[in-house]
């Protein structure tokens, strides 16, 4: 089973656009949202729910009034200031609940539960380029990296059961612990950037969370027309690094058209964009199998 993982080091690089476009043009795939704080793969692969569930992570006290004599003392163990006091009970504010499990040990009552926190919501859906895992975390909760954790099994899962070879995963952005966790297992991980001097700095981040987790990268320059200057950066950048350059994009109206029409940019009429999108993604498939020290020889070339 091979899995291409598709990350930027800043959001609005177009990396969901391509994503989908490669979607479609792969024959057979599981396709996984990982961006679970911000998802909007979806608003083009427009997907039809199947199955979901809750993601638990973590515990979170709960007072129970009933038993609850209004002591204090769990107010007073609190480090983190997550608990007031209401009338005669006590509450738990959970956005400030740390699940230290003080209050539980030394409440004299034993009144305080500690339930598994919910923090999302995971989905396995249907969609035209095929099954599709995504989700929702909650507002505010954090354990995105173990969500994403979670989305790859089921990916996988899914991808066993069908007998399909391909995931295909729009990453987080940044270089955090979603995207960390998004790296894990990948056969290839392609970075879109754009010819910024953010863009240089963020794929620089991104390229050598890449190296030290020996996980071979390309890379996919979008909006290369923005600066002739930046774009030599990159591939002066991705020369010394070894890693090969599958492509430069310009910017084109044609994305924003097909997201639009709530289409990858690869479907409806053909366009010159769409062409070269469809190049990119046959050059992208021998990478999957070149070795490391054969993807050092075609960058240098
Ligand atoms: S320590 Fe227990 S009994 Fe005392 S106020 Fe807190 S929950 Fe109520
Ligand atoms: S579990 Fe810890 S952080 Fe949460 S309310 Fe109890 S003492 Fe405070």
């Amino acid at each position: 089973m091979r899995e291409l993982v598709v990350i930027s080091g800043k959001g609005g690089t177009g990396k969901t656009s391509l994503t989908a476009a490669f979607a479609h043009l792969a024959e057979k795939n599981v396709l996984c949202d990982l961006d679970v704080d911000a998802p909007d793969l979806h608003l083009i692969a427009e997907p039809t729910l199947q199955r979901s569930g809750p993601f638990l992570a973590g515990h979170l006290a709960e007072i129970d009034p009933t038993i609850c004599t209004g002591c204090g003392t769990c107010k007073e163990v609190c480090a983190y200031g997550a608990i007031h006091q209401e009338e005669e009970h006590f509450v738990v504010d959970s956005r400030h609940c740390e699940g230290c499990k003080v209050c539980v040990a030394l409440c004299p009552e034993q009144a305080i539960d500690f339930p598994e926190r919910l923090c999302g919501t995971w989905y396995e859906s249907d969609t035209r380029f095929g099954p599709m895992v995504h989700a929702q975390l909650d507002p505010g909760q954090e354990n995105s990296g173990k969500l994403v954790t979670l989305l790859k099994a089921k990916a996988r899962e899914r991808a066993s059961q069908l007998g399909l070879e391909l995931i295909l995963s729009d990453g987080a952005p940044g270089i955090g612990c979603p995207v960390i966790s998004s790296l894990s297992q990948a056969s290839l991980v392609l970075l879109v950037t754009e010819p910024t001097p953010s863009g240089l700095h963020d794929l620089e981040r991104v390229a050598e969370l890449c190296r030290t987790f020996r996980i071979r990268s390309a890379v996919l320059i979008n909006k290369a027309d923005l600066s002739p200057e930046y774009e030599a950066a990159i591939q002066v950048f991705c020369q010394a690094r070894e890693i090969p350059v599958v492509g430069s994009l310009p910017h084109d109206s044609a994305v924003t058209k097909a997201m639009v029409r709530g289409q990858a940019v690869t479907e409806g009429p053909d366009t010159p964009f769409g062409t070269k999108v469809r190049q990119i993604w046959t050059d992208l498939q021998p990478l999957f199998e070149a070795s490391p020290s054969s993807l050092s020889k075609e960058s240098k070339s």
